[in-house]
C-alpha cells in the first residue's frame, strides 16, 4: 500500500445493450463482424510479452459456417510451455510486489476497454468464433466480463481490509500474499467471459499465469489478450498458450513451482488434472490450489400448482438459448401431469417460432453447436431417442452439418426416469422431459436428487408455498445455483455468485470473494511494542 488507504470504485453491473434495429451499437457490431468475417486473424502465442509464431498452425472457422476460415492459430512445443513457465515465474519478483492499487487499475482499465472501445470487437469475435447471438454474446463478453474485472477489484480490497484484533501492546496484521509459483488457468470454450476471468482474477491477487484457453474460443481469446496488453498488464504475468492439451498439461503440472489450477471445462478432463496433481505431489513446493468448476446436468421441476406460461417460458430460454451449451442450461424437466399438455403446448409453439442459422442475420434465436464432435454426439441421442420405445420427440430431431454444426432444438420426453438423456450431460440443444403423477411431489424431489452425478443449477417452480419449502430442503445438495420460479441460466456477477458441487466443481463461486481467497496465501505479522525482557511469571513468585 502507498501513502493512503485508497476506496475502489463502487461496483455496478454494466447495463445491457439491446442492438434492436436502427441502433447505433447494432451497426457498428455488424460492421466489425463482417470485417473480422473476410479477415483472417493470426494469433500468436504469447510468452513473456513476445508474440512468438511456430509455423504448426490451426485455422479457426465459425461454427455455423465451417468451411469458411477466419484465421488460425500457433500451436506451441514443449519448449514453448517450458518458456512460459520461466516467464511467468521471472514476472512474479515484480509482480507479487507491486502495490495493490495498481493492480487494481490495470483490471478496472480492461474493464472500461471492453465496455468502451472494445465492445464491439469482442462481442462480433464471439458470435463469429462461437456462434452467439448478439444478446449472448453481449451478456457474456461484454457485461459478464466487464462485471468479473469491475467486481473483483472491490472484492479484493474487502478480502484485504478484513484484519484481525489487536491489543495496545501488540499489532496483529494478515498480509494477502500471492501463493508461490504459477498458476495454470484452463478456460472452455462456452464463455468468453470465463476465459478472461480464470487468468485475470488470479493475477488481480498478485499471481502469475500460464492461460490455455479452449481450441474453440479463439478468436475472442487473442481480443481479450489485446485488451490485458492495452490494460497494462505487464510481460510475464499473463502468458497465453495452445496446441496439444496433453502436453500442455503434463509439462506444466511436472514443474515444482505449479501452484494451482483455475479451471472450467468437463468434468472427466477436471478428474484427470486432479488425479495428475495427486501423482506429482511430492514434487512441488507448495500444495497446489485445485478450483474447477465442471458439468451439470440441470432441472426444472414443475409442481402442480405452476403456471404452464411461466414453466414453458422457462424450458424455451433455459434450455435452448446459446443452443443449450450453458453449463446452466436446462436438460432435464420434471412436469406435473395436470398441466403437462398446456406446457407442452407453448413450448412446440416457441420452438417451432425460433429462427435458426448465421447470428450475423439478427432474426435468428439460436446458431450452430460447436463442433463437430458435439453435433454427432448430439445427433446420435437424437437418433437413438428416435428409435427407444421409451423416448418419443415431441418437437424437433433434425439435424444438417452440410454448411454449419445446426441441430434444431428438440424436447425428447420419455416414460423412463432414468433414460439415458436424463442423466447425461449432453451441452446441446436438447432437453428431455419426465411426467410424473400429480401427487407425487416429494418422491419426484428425491427421484431428481438421485438421478445425476451433477449438482450445479436447478430451478422449481410452483405457487405453494409448503411445496417449494418441500424443495427447497430435499434438494438442499442438488444444486449450487438454486432458482424459484425463473430458470436455471443467467446468474449475474455480484448478484448470484456461481458454481455446483457433487461432479460439478469445487463450488469455489467464480464472481465472488470466496473464489478470490483460493489464490492467496495469508502471512501473519505480529508485532510487539514491548518485547519482555524476565522469561519469570508472576504464578513462579514464592
Ligand atoms: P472441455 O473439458 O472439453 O475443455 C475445457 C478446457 O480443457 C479447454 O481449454 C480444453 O482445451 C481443455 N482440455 C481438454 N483436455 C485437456 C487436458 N487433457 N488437459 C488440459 N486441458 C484440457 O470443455 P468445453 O467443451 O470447452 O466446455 C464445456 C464443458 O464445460 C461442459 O461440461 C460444461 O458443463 C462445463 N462448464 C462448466 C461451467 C461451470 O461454471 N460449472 C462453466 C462453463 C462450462
Amino acid at each position: 500500500m502507498g501513502k493512503g488507504f485508497y476506496d475502489v470504485p463502487i461496483a455496478v453491473n454494466e447495463p445491457i445493450l439491446d442492438y434492436a434495429p436502427g441502433s447505433p451499437e447494432r451497426e457498428e457490431v455488424l460492421k466489425t463482424y463482417k470485417e473480422m468475417y473476410n479477415g483472417s486473424l493470426e494469433v500468436p502465442l504469447y510468452i513473456d510479452g513476445k508474440e512468438i509464431t511456430t509455423g504448426d498452425t490451426r485455422t479457426i472457422s465459425p461454427p455455423h459456417d465451417h468451411q469458411h476460415s477466419v484465421g488460425f492459430y500457433h500451436k506451441a512445443t514443449k519448449a514453448h510451455i517450458e518458456e512460459a513457465i520461466a516467464s511467468s515465474l521471472k514476472a512474479r519478483e515484480k509482480w507479487a510486489a507491486l502495490p495493490w492499487e495498481n493492480r487494481a487499475a490495470i483490471f478496472l482499465r480492461a474493464a472500461e476497454l471492453i465496455a468502451g472501445p472494445y465492445r464491439a470487437r469482442m462481442n462480433a469475435a464471439t458470435m463469429l468464433g462461437q456462434s452467439k447471438t448478439v444478446h449472448q454474446a453481449e451478456i457474456d463478453s461484454a457485461c459478464e466480463i466487464i462485471d468479473f474485472l469491475r467486481f473483483n477489484v472491490q472484492f479484493m480490497t474487502e478480502i484485504y481490509s478484513d484484519q484481525p484484533e489487536s491489543t495496545s501492546g501488540a499489532w496483529n496484521r494478515i498480509e494477502y500474499r500471492p501463493i508461490e509459483g504459477f498458476v495454470y488457468a484452463i478456460t472452455p470454450f462456452n464463455f468468453t467471459a470465463i476465459a478472461g476471468n480464470l487468468p485475470s482474477c488470479v493475477a488481480l491477487m498478485g499471481n502469475v499465469v500460464v492461460w490455455k484457453p479452449s481450441h474453440s474460443q479463439m478468436y475472442s481469446a487473442k481480443i481479450l489478450l489485446d485488451v490485458f496488453r492495452e490494460a497494462g498488464v505487464p510481460d510475464g504475468v499473463i502468458n497465453m498458450v495452445m496446441g496439444d492439451s496433453a502436453m500442455i498439461t503434463d509439462t506444466l503440472l511436472a514443474s515444482p513451482d505449479f501452484s494451482g489450477v483455475h479451471f472450467t471445462g468437463s468434468t472427466g478432463v477436471f478428474q484427470d488434472i486432479w488425479k495428475m496433481i495427486g501423482n506429482n505431489i511430492h514434487n512441488y513446493k507448495t500444495y497446489p490450489r485445485i478450483v474447477g468448476e465442471t458439468g451439470g446436468k440441470d432441472f426444472i421441476v414443475a409442481h402442480k400448482s405452476s403456471d404452464p406460461k411461466q414453466v414453458a417460458t422457462a424450458i424455451s430460454r433455459g434450455a435452448f438459448e446459446y443452443q443449450g451449451q450453458k453449463c446452466s442450461a436446462a436438460s432435464r424437466c420434471y412436469i406435473s401431469r395436470n398441466i403437462w399438455n398446456e406446457v407442452k403446448q407453448y413450448v412446440i409453439d416457441d420452438l417451432n417460432s425460433f429462427k435458426m442459422g448465421s447470428p450475423e442475420n439478427m432474426e435468428n434465436f439460436v446458431s450452430a453447436v460447436i463442433h463437430e464432435r458435439s453435433f454427432d454426439k448430439l445427433a446420435s441421442y437424437i437418433d437413438e431417442a428416435k428409435a427407444s420405445p421409451n423416448a418419443e420427440i415431441v418437437v424437433g430431431g433434425t439435424y444438417d452439418k452440410s454448411v454449419g454444426y445446426f441441430i434444431a432444438p428438440t424436447v425428447i420426453e420419455t416414460t423412463d426416469p432414468n433414460y439415458p438423456t436424463m442423466c447425461i450431460e449432453l451441452f446441446g440443444p436438447v432437453v428431455t422431459i419426465f411426467v410424473f403423477e400429480d401427487d407425487a411431489w416429494e418422491e419426484t424431489l428425491h427421484l431428481v436428487d438421485s438421478t445425476s452425478e451433477y449438482a450445479l443449477t436447478g430451478a422449481v417452480f410452483s405457487e405453494d408455498r409448503y411445496a417449494l419449502d418441500a424443495a427447497v430442503k430435499i434438494l438442499e445438495n442438488a444444486a449450487g445455483n438454486f432458482y424459484i420460479n425463473d430458470k436455471p441460466t443467467g446468474a449475474v456477477v455480484g448478484q448470484q455468485p456461481f458454481g455446483g458441487a457433487r461432479a460439478s466443481g469445487t463450488n469455489d463461486k467464480a464472481g465472488s470473494k470466496l473464489n478470490l481467497y483460493r489464490w492467496v496465501s495469508p502471512r501473519m505479522v505480529k508485532e510487539t511494542f514491548v518485547s519482555p525482557t524476565d522469561y519469570r511469571y508472576p504464578f513462579l513468585g514464592e
